[in-house]
């Protein structure tokens, strides 16, 4: 069973410290633990130390190995992140920058087992009839798609992902938490996701983390953790958490604290 612990981390930038000894809770496979916080709280810093785009000091335990340890190259085996920043409107088709992201990945068992995944990836976020686009040709929010197909694509152990819903519409925000849900169990992966709205994670999520100024004010099961206790603590807002008559969990926010 896939197992993975990040922290104690602690980071700082010149003499402001973002990250104070911020650690996830030991995470299984086939679970998704969403990063919750308001702007500013160390949401994407914790999860660029974890991806090792930048250094913090701390273990990153995956299955027994440390990534903080390992080159770039052989973490990108285990490992897929996808930062806040969109892709760039290169001059690549989709398929071709989807495959050349299998193929960092390290996991590449030759051309058409390549082409065969990159196409089951395409459809299962709905997006096949881009397949042949032009990446300068897309939207903001088609290219967020195609990000997530970019990390999806490498069946990684541990996904991080930062904000994959802030361009997209309504129906896609649905279907990529309905992917990332399906994938997440479907491949045993560890996912780690930052989402700006507590109410999606409340909804979509197994488990979450509440940052506030660089600090994890709380941490545990998604119910637990979007409360209006820990909303007003966090957020600074009034929240009312109710169930709608199919049972799914509704955030509304009334006011501020
Ligand atoms: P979040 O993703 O939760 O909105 P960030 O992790 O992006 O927050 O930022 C946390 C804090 O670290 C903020 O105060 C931000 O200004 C600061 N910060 C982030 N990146 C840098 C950087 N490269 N240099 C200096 N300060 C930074
Ligand atoms: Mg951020």
């Amino acid at each position: 069973m896939t197992e993975f612990q990040a922290g104690p981390l602690s980071l700082s930038f010149g003499r402001k410290q973002v990250l104070h000894e911020v650690r996830t809770e030991v995470l299984r496979g086939g679970t998704m633990t969403a990063l919750l916080g308001p702007n500013g709280s160390g949401k994407s810093t914790f999860l660029r130390a974890v991806a090792g785009v930048i250094r913090a000091n701390g273990p990153i335990m995956l299955d027994g190995m440390n990534l903080a340890r390992m080159s770039v190259q052989e973490k990108a085996r285990y490992c897929a992140y996808m930062p806040q920043l969109l892709p760039p409107p290169v001059r690549m088709s989709v398929v071709e920058v989807v495959l050349l992201s299998l193929r960092l990945g390290g996991n590449y068992a030759g051309a058409s087992a390549a082409m065969e995944r990159v196409d089951a990836v395409l459809a299962s976020l709905g997006i096949m009839h881009l397949a042949d686009a032009m990446m300068g040709e897309l939207s903001g929010g088609q290219r967020q798609m195609i990000g997530l197909a970019q990390a999806l694509v490498r069946s990684p152990k541990l996904l991080l992902l930062d904000e994959p819903l802030s361009a997209l519409d309504p129906r896609y925000q649905f279907i990529v938490m309905d992917a990332l849900k399906r994938e997440t169990v479907l491949r045993n992966m560890v996912t780690l996701v930052v989402l700006h709205d507590p109410a999606v994670a409340l909804r979509q999520v197994d488990s979450a983390m509440m940052l506030r100024t660089g600090r994890v004010i709380a941490a545990g099961v998604v119910e637990d953790i979007v409360t209006p206790e820990i909303m007003a603590e966090a957020y600074g807002v009034r929240a009312r958490i109710e169930r709608g008559s199919d049972g799914a969990a509704m955030v509304s926010v009334e006011g501020v604290v």
